[in-house]
């Protein structure tokens, strides 16, 4: 890079007519020296020449490019204005090569708007530089208007729309682009960005389809569609389908990527198995922060926590330097096992020792600690002393705390914060009516139930999956739709009874209370993971354990009914909810009855 000096003096050279011209250079000089990557030379070069043409200024104004100066780029610019070269469509495409490179997407704009002639190669740039400008709306109207002027696109403008398109979360968009696009247009790049496009807004499914069909293609993945990839079977919590992708990963070639390895070993931990994460940890040659942060996430997750915890002390005598998501391992860790005075020791430390602001995940974390010993009061305090303004997730750990303490005046407090934040969220209303009802506070219930009505607040629909021979199958509450839905209800039936003799009571307290007995008994006995349970019972020979995952929290009937089946059935049982992974088997489950 030029000091600012030598920018100085070659600017001034660039615009002074006068300079001395002792050399007698050419432009194939010129462009061997910015092939070698000797840019400020060439500059040097381009200003030595007695007259420069056109096409030395292409080659110039790339130089600037390349050393990402738009002040010396804007000196060339003026000499062309000064007529000292003419401005042919290569010149106009460099200039606005050079403004959209180097962050002047207004000049880039202007330019572009007054060209007599545009090739594919400018509508490229303008499309280009909008996105590296994080401006994936402005690039997706270019590259609509170009459609519009019947400009046949190439494949980097297919690759740059896509990525726009995804940016701005329009999947379906992307994906018809995608579907659009040749075998021959459909680069590396683009496989990549549809299928970790997929992954980030949670389409899991589609992006394992699209996998497939990339290697059934001439392109082959990279460590980036490995990653992505073994993300969606983390999302969908399909261990087998991660497990072929392991060792397909393996045999082309990642053993030892950072990248793929991470994905890995988070994915093994997301499916609750998370003794495969270990081994794979243990295997890693270098580990970075996402490393060590997946394995003492995926520890706390799994009911390890003073595994995580060890852990945790271990990476810190490794010096490596702990960020947010550690914390939230670390702090959720000591959540689980109670642990309120090194919980506060380690929430201290985040801003003492290593000099981070604690995030309201922290905050979140060490608020249900102190909730869990029944000390509202220090939780308050800490809220008020938050240096920003409390967001959803501290007010909603609130209202959860208060609801285990029965507390209801803080409880209603929380409430009204999370309704003014997020008047939608279903949960609380039904938190807080559950907490009227359980005082008999009939009044309140109605009201409760009136805000809903008045504000239209749909009960988010609760579903659970399961994965059967590499498919994913998902379940509603009282869902009827499956083509099995005759034996999964027969299976359901059968265990109730059998629980029912061995003592069992369904626990309506999980259910509005404004609904009749006998429906609560209905919608609680075909609960989503119930049905889950049930079909992974008759569909998944004895021995292998059955993994469901739901989208929110099990309710606490769900909770001792698998706890039961566990044992009755003699099955080892995972859950992922929302919140936690829940382990049961024999009758126990590895959270010990706290989510
Ligand atoms: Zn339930
Ligand atoms: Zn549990």
């Amino acid at each position: 890079m030029f000091t600012r000096r030598a920018t100085t003096r070659l600017a001034r050279q660039l615009l002074d007519e006068t300079f001395q011209r002792t050399q007698l250079p050419c432009n194939s000089t010129m462009a061997s020296l910015i092939s070698h990557g000797h840019f400020e030379e060439a500059l040097q070069c381009f200003i030595d020449m007695p007259k420069p043409c056109a096409r030395a200024h292409v080659q110039a104004l790339n130089a600037c490019s390349s050393l990402s100066n738009p002040w010396l780029g804007r000196q060339v610019h003026a000499r062309l204005v000064h007529g000292l070269a003419p401005m042919n469509p290569f010149v106009l495409n460099a200039l606005l090569g050079m403004y959209a490179k180097c962050g002047g997407i207004k000049a880039a704009r202007q330019i572009f708007d007054e060209m007599p002639q545009r090739n594919v190669v400018s509508w490229n740039a303008m499309i280009a530089a909008y996105l590296k400008n994080s401006l994936p709306r402005e690039s997706l109207n270019v590259f609509l208007e170009m459609k519009k002027y019947r400009v046949q696109p190439d494949a980097i403008t297919l690759s740059s729309a896509l990525t726009a398109y995804l940016r701005l979360g329009f999947v379906m968009e992307a994906s018809d682009l995608f579907d659009g696009m040749t075998e021959n247009e459909r680069d590396g790049v683009s496989w990549t960005a549809m299928i970790s496009g997929y992954v980030q807004n949670g389409v899991y499914g589609q992006a394992l389809k699209l996998f497939v069909k990339m290697l059934g293609s001439s392109v082959r993945p990279d460590s980036f569609t490995l990653s992505s990839v073994v993300s969606a079977c983390a999302g969908l919590a399909c261990v087998e389908i991660g497990k072929a992708i392991h060792a397909q990963a393996m045999a082309i070639g990642f053993q030892s990527d950072l990248l793929v390895s991470s994905a890995l070993l988070n994915m093994y931990a997301k499916c609750g198995e998370v003794g495969d994460s270990w081994v794979l940890f243990e295997l890693m040659r270098v580990r970075n922060v996402v490393s060590w942060n997946a394995m003492i996430t995926g520890f706390a997750q799994n009911g390890r926590d003073m595994d995580a915890i060890v852990l945790y002390e271990k990476m810190l005598q490794s010096h490596i330097k702990p960020d947010d998501i550690t914390f939230v391992g670390v702090l959720s860790a000591c959540g689980h096992e109670r642990l309120l005075d090194e919980g506060l020791r380690y929430f201290h430390s985040i801003s003492e020792l290593h000099g981070m602001a604690p995030s309201p995940d922290h905050y979140a974390c060490i608020i249900n600690l102190l909730g869990h010993f029944g000390k509202l009061e220090q939780a308050m305090e800490l809220i008020m002393s938050m240096p920003n303004k409390p967001n959803y997730i501290i007010w909603s750990t609130l209202l959860s705390i208060c609801k285990i303490n029965g507390n209801i005046e803080l409880a209603e407090v929380a409430a009204r914060h999370i309704f003014e934040l997020n008047p939608q969220d279903s949960g609380p209303y039904i938190m807080l009516s559950n907490m009227y009802a359980a005082c008999e506070r009939w009044g309140d219930v109605a009201s409760i139930r009136k805000l809903m009505k008045d504000r239209n607040v749909k009960k988010s629909p609760a579903y659970s999956s399961i994965e059967i021979n590499n498919q994913v199958h998902t379940f509603l509450a009282e869902d009827r739709t499956h083509p099995q839905t005759q034996m999964i209800y027969r299976e359901l039936r059968r265990l109730v009874e059998e629980l029912r003799e061995a003592g069992y009571v369904h626990d309506t307290n999980f259910v509005l209370q404004d609904v009749g007995e006998r429906e609560k008994l209905e919608s609680i006995c075909y609960h989503s993971e119930k049905l889950a349970l049930a079909f992974g019972l008759i569909s998944k020979p004895h021995g292998i354990p059955i993994r469901i995952m739901k989208n929110i929290r099990v309710c606490g009937d769900c909770h001792l009914f698998i706890k039961l089946v566990s044992r009755v059935s003699n099955r080892s049982i995972i859950l992922r909810d929302s919140n936690r992974f829940h382990h049961f088997s024999n009758g126990e489950c590895s959270c010990r009855d706290a989510w």
